[in-house]
């Protein structure tokens, strides 16, 4: 076997599950219709998608489309790409060391947009979220805590 042939290979079963998990979303994605734009980039595939934004392995679905929870914008593709690298360095310890983490934080924001009416602006800020904004070269801008939302739609 080609040598190049077979580190993909290997790169590819050392992504295996989210890999796995990244194809079947894909999958649903289009059988939905809610995939805009699909692009090869650094050896990944970046879904522009209607309404998801996670990095599974090969594939990186963003979104610019804002919802209730996240402010979803042109930061979130390079945010995802961010994800990759911490993809490759654990394998198949990302989605209990990224994805469980980061699924906690999606859910804390869901529940405090619920019970307090106001986005959480913290999602960002913390494990495994600042890192991969980090690695993705992501700058936020970052609103100090002394300032109140007092009205956000
Ligand atoms: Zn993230």
């Amino acid at each position: 076997m080609h040598a190049v042939v077979l580190a993909k290979l290997i790169g590819v079963l050392w992504e295996g599950p989210q890999n796995l998990l990244g194809s079947m979303l894909l999958l649903t994605e289009r059988a939905i219709g809610s995939v805009v734009r699909i692009e090869n980039e650094d050896g990944r595939l970046f879904v522009q998608s209607r309404m998801t934004a996670v990095s599974l392995g090969h594939f990186v679905f963003w979104s610019r489309r804002e919802n209730r929870y996240f402010p979803l914008d042109e930061n979130t593709r390079q945010h995802e790409f961010g994800h990759t690298f911490q993809s490759r360095l654990l394998g198949p310890l990302y989605l209990p060391l990224v994805g469980v983490p980061s699924s906690a934080r999606v859910l804390y924001a869901v529940a405090y947009r619920e019970m307090t009416g106001r986005r959480w602006r913290g999602y960002f800020d913390g494990y495994p979220e600042n890192w991969a904004d980090t690695l993705g070269g992501v700058a936020r801008k970052r609103i100090p805590t002394s300032v109140r939302v007092i009205e956000e739609t």
